[in-house]
């Protein structure tokens, strides 16, 4: 249930609502617009539907939601959410293109990777420090170690830091060093995990589950939400389907579709949805076409040593060309780079 302030409400008005709301024994989140103030009730909607909420003073209109989602719905803002990573807007009208490598290996590598990514024009570093991998034999990760490595490039290059967290006990570790905190696909599902990041303060991206419909990936987000962390970025990263000729079949129809249930920003991952690096530009010109805020790509200056996804890696150089491709596929769709 939604309950759409008129522009002229006042505080008090507000305080009125929410008290008489929380005394049903529900739940209420407030999302204070410039223009005018929506509040939220989760909770049992039939306890309210009974209430003459349109008699209360301020009250413009009241609407029911009857998707499971309620904070991340669409009508819970009425508009795109924009999200400050460390003073970068993410669901603005520029486009925001996260690229590094897989795995962070050493400071040097990821140094010299990290600056070629700030020259082509990436705002932020992307690195796993903590890293899920399908064998418990692979390389794990450096854990802080990398996190380390990660504050190193931000200090030089400025770019910010996107990086993975898969354990409750490590959220306060990877807060500590990162900009964005990432749950990856293998863990979109993890409840624990959502609520621990949903009472970070920091931003979080959220990457769909390689067998997740777009209702229950909405439905995480809405774990992130329900626990007060409202800058949740969501990120299409491929699907499993039946097609096995490339390593996930990436779900570009989430793009417009998630832009339409929801008020939160959306990002494409082409390196994981494709699992080749020669698709990844073409892919990521078709996910700014259908309005993706912004691109995750994997980056590596040797893909052939990489420790981990070095065949989806582009080389610097073919990332900077496909960056300078984006730029007239921003343009056409009003976006920039
Ligand atoms: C990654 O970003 O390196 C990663 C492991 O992604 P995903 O969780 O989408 O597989
Ligand atoms: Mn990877």
């Amino acid at each position: 249930m939604i309950i759409v302030l008129r522009p002229e409400a006042t505080k008090k008005d507000i305080g009125h609502i929410i008290e008489k709301v929380k005394k049903l024994g529900l739940k209420v989140m407030v999302s204070q617009g410039v223009e005018r103030t929506i509040i939220g009730i989760i909770g049992e909607e039939d306890i309210v539907r009974v209430q003459p909420l349109e008699a209360y003073p301020g009250v413009e209109k009241v609407m029911s939601i009857l998707k499971p989602y309620k904070l991340a719905a669409r009508e819970f803002k009425g508009r795109a959410s924009v999200i400050d990573a460390d003073g970068i807007k993410i669901g603005g009208k520029k486009i925001v293109v996260m690229a590094g490598p897989c795995s962070v290996e050493d400071q040097d590598g990821l140094m010299s990777i990290g600056k070629a990514v700030k020259k082509s024009g990436a705002l932020v570093l992307r690195g796993g420090a903590f890293k899920p991998r399908s064998s418990p034999y692979a390389f794990q990760g450096l854990g802080e170690e990398g996190l380390k490595y990660l504050m190193e490039v931000k200090k030089k290059t400025g770019l910010k830091i996107v990086t993975e967290v898969m354990d409750t006990r490590e959220v306060e570790l990877v807060e500590r060093y990162a900009d964005i905190l990432q749950v990856g696909a293998r863990n979109m599902q993890n409840f624990n995990l959502l609520k621990e990041v949903g009472l970070c303060k920091k931003p979080v991206l959220l990457k769909r589950g390689i067998s997740a419909t777009v209702k229950e990936f909405l439905m995480s987000a809405e774990y992130i939400l329900s626990n007060g962390n409202f800058n949740c970025i969501l990120c299409e990263r491929g699907i499993r389907t039946f097609e096995d000729a490339t390593r996930f079949t990436l779900d570009l129809n989430a793009v417009p579709l998630i832009k339409k249930l929801s008020h939160l920003p959306v990002i494409v991952d082409p390196s994981h949805g494709t699992g080749k690096w020669d698709l990844v530009s073409a892919m990521s010109r078709a996910a700014i076409a259908a309005g993706a805020d912004g691109l995750i790509v994997e980056v590596h200056c040797s893909p052939e040593d990489a420790f981990s996804d070095g065949a989806q890696s582009l080389l610097p150089k073919k990332f900077d060309v496909m960056m300078k491709e984006l730029g007239p596929v921003a343009k056409a769709v009003g976006r920039e780079l």
